[in-house]
């Protein structure tokens, strides 16, 4: 039997934000990112039953799982972290986290005003990641859960920009929704992240 995946608990601070209300991370938190915890035991424990010797690239009951299996499990991943890298005091990053931009981007203000527009520019997610291989930081976007990862590129922080993350508090206005993102970052959790890199 698949072990069942147990959703995490939602960080307390993430209920008292200053722009991001309780209704809308509620909403995130307990049917969507639930809801992908729910798919993926569905998912794992039709792929117990499925059989691998009708393996097909074309179409196949293994094909089909493994992708929804990945879609499900990035989903769960990417909002774990996002929701864990908020609910902070927000401003300019602090500590390893600033020397780690600093170096990366040149300054802060560079590396937000990246941020900012790949937010704007991204379908579904921004994942600011360490690649080991240029030891360096980066700003990447995914139009999907499981689409664009960079391989050898560890995530340290987590923006979410599928809509449902700020339609109800801002309509279809995603740059107020950064900008209550930002008020809200938990560098701590950031540099926690960074502290811990494979470097
Ligand atoms: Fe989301």
């Amino acid at each position: 039997m698949a072990q069942e995946y147990i959703a995490k608990p939602l960080k307390e601070s993430c209920l008292r934000m200053e722009g991001l209300s309780q209704q809308l991370i509620d909403e995130h938190y307990n049917i969507l990112y639930k809801g992908y915890v729910n798919k993926l035991n569905e998912i794992r424990g039709k792929l117990e039953a499925a059989d691998p010797s009708k393996g097909n690239q074309t179409y196949s009951d293994i094909r089909e799982l493994k992708v929804e299996e990945s879609f499900a499990l990035n989903a769960i991943k990417l909002h774990e972290l996002y929701f864990e890298n908020l609910g902070g005091a927000g401003g300019q990053a602090t500590g390893q986290a600033l020397q780690l931009i600093e170096q990366s981007f040149g300054s802060y203000a560079s590396w937000e005003a990246d941020l900012k527009g790949s937010a704007m520019a991204a379908r579904g997610w921004v994942v600011v990641a360490y690649d080991r291989d240029d030891g360096k930081l980066h700003n990447y976007i995914a139009d999907s859960h499981n689409s664009y990862g960079v391989w050898n590129a560890v995530p340290v922080l987590i923006l979410d920009t599928y809509e449902h993350a700020y339609g109800l508090d801002y309509g279809v206005k995603r740059a107020p929704y950064i900008e209550a993102f930002m008020k809200n970052l938990d560098w701590e959790v950031v540099n926690k992240r960074i502290a811990e890199l494979p470097r």
